[in-house]
């Protein structure tokens, strides 16, 4: 068994999503420190962040992957605003395209 993610509390959401997402690609992962948030408080703090955990090693890359396309796909469907104009663009847009002003890194 091999972690994968550590979640931060902000995104505890993320993880069965995540998991959901991941186990209809046929990787089988869990979710750690879920059921810890009702004792918020007992525990250290640190403690409490959700973990998911691919359970067979040699799946672990592709489920990498899978992560990492996730997140990237996430990022890119987020609009985003023109520094130089103002205009609100679409998320696969890498520029404007009222004013082609590059998107900011
Ligand atoms: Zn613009």
């Amino acid at each position: 068994m091999k972690k994968l993610h550590t979640f931060s509390l902000a995104d505890r959401a993320e993880a069965g999503l995540l998991k959901e997402l991941l186990e209809r690609e046929g990787v089988t992962c869990l979710i750690r420190n879920e059921q810890l948030f009702a004792a918020l408080g007992e525990i250290p703090f640190l403690e409490c962040f959700p973990e998911l955990w691919v359970v067979d090693d040699e799946v672990w890359p592709r489920a990498r992957l899978l992560l990492d396309n996730w997140f990237k796909s996430d990022e890119e469907t987020v609009p985003w605003t023109c520094s130089s104009c103002g205009e609100i663009l679409e998320g696969q847009f890498g520029a404007c395209w009222k004013c082609g002003q590059e998107r900011d890194a």
